[in-house]
């Protein structure tokens, strides 16, 4: 039998940072949350060719201190967690402090930071691919932090040759969880730029700092489609079994879907199925079973097309999990089979009325 040893470090970094940057949509996920957790109100992101040249996220946010340098892009270090009881209060998106340390053995990847009392000069930081800080340069800078991700996946050559392959339908993706974002952060101004290699950079879309989620759809989607939509505000009977915590157990078992979707009328304002835009508590992720409750029930008062949809999902931080796979897109939502027969009650009889008062046109 071969002989059991321990792999060495820096395959077992690689390894693992695989699992957290999975694809082009990680990486702008874990840095447009960085800039969110960094209590920014401005966030520019930039691609080079799709991303495949280049990745650039630039925020106006706190920057990092000079005594953080060292530790910024460590494996599990992070600012927002200290033990796994802070799990269940948590107000930020990130808390594994795994995704710059990840970036850095699957990219090229460098950092520009200043604090309000430095701009405008900064530092530029470069890693090695262990995330171990190799260098720091005085540059100029505006308050806050620009995270550049070059030649993603380049250590993990098979991954590189699918990325290239699939970049167009990537990028698609990307800016459907771009849209997201930018939809669900009041006062954030976000704008998205492309360029390819050699060109000039334009804007693919933007939104202002907005007060509302619906002049954020107008925004990223125009008039037109928030012109077809109906406000989606109800309260749930969500009776978890989890034990709650004092201090966050001010919903007593209430769920609140707080959004916009459809008026289920026929043709007006055709969606396509992408528009479909999910959130536990702010935080966009991917609700299959609950997508397609939602569908069902729209689909028995207007079978001819799919729904708007953008629903966010207000509850106790202790009714569901984030910490389920490292890239932190799955949710485990605890009792979401009394959410979603709950749900579905109220979405008919929510339809219902609106039946009664909109006059159906004809198709
Ligand atoms: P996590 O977000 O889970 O803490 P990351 O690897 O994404 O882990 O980031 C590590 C740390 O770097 C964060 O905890 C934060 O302190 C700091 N950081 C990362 N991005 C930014 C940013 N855009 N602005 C300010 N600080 C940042
Ligand atoms: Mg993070």
């Amino acid at each position: 039998m071969a002989t059991i040893k321990a792999i060495e470090a820096r395959s077992v970094h690689q390894i693992q940072s695989g699992q957290v940057i999975v694809d082009l949509c990680s990486v702008v996920k874990e840095l447009v949350e960085n800039s969110l957790d960094a209590s920014a109100t401005s966030i520019e992101i930039r691609f080079k060719n799709h991303g495949l040249d280049s990745i650039e996220v630039q925020d106006n946010g706190t920057g990092i201190s000079a005594e953080n340098y060292e530790n910024v892009a460590l494996k599990h270090f992070t600012s927002k967690l200290s033990n796994y009881d802070d799990l269940s209060s948590l107000q930020t998106f990130g808390f594994r402090g795994e995704a710059l340390s990840s970036l850095c053995a699957l990219s090229k990847f460098s950092v520009t930071t200043a604090q309000a009392q430095e701009a405008p000069k900064g530092k530029r930081l470069d890693f090695d691919g262990m995330g171990r800080l190799s260098s720091t340069t005085l540059v100029a800078c505006q308050r806050g932090t620009t995270a550049t991700v070059e030649g993603l996946f380049e250590s993990l050559p098979v991954r590189r040759k699918e990325l290239t392959k699939n970049i167009k339908r990537e990028y698609g993706k990307v800016l459907g969880l771009l849209h997201a974002y930018a939809c669900i952060c009041v006062n954030v101004k976000f704008t998205v730029k492309h360029a390819v290699t050699k060109g000039k950079s334009t804007i693919v879309f933007s939104t202002k700092a907005n007060d509302s989620t619906r002049e954020n759809i107008a925004n990223v989607y125009g008039a037109k489609t928030l012109s077809a939509l109906m406000p989606l505000d109800l309260t749930l009977d969500f009776e978890s079994n989890m034990p709650r915590m004092a201090h966050n157990d001010t919903s007593s078992g209430k769920l609140l879907v707080k959004g916009h979707i459809s008026k289920p009328v026929f043709g007006e304002g055709r969606q396509t199925p992408d528009r479909q835009m999910f959130f536990v508590n702010g935080r966009p992720c991917g609700l299959p079973q609950i997508a397609k409750a939602i569908n069902e029930v729209y689909k028995s008062f207007n079978v001819s097309q799919s729904p708007f949809i953008f629903a966010d999902f207000q509850m106790d931080t202790n009714a569901y999990d984030v910490n389920v796979s490292p890239d932190k897109r799955t949710i485990l939502l605890h009792d979401a089979a009394i959410l979603i027969e709950n749900l579905k009650t109220a979405l008919n009889e929510m339809f219902e009325k609106q039946d009664q008062t909109v006059p159906q046109s004809q198709p």
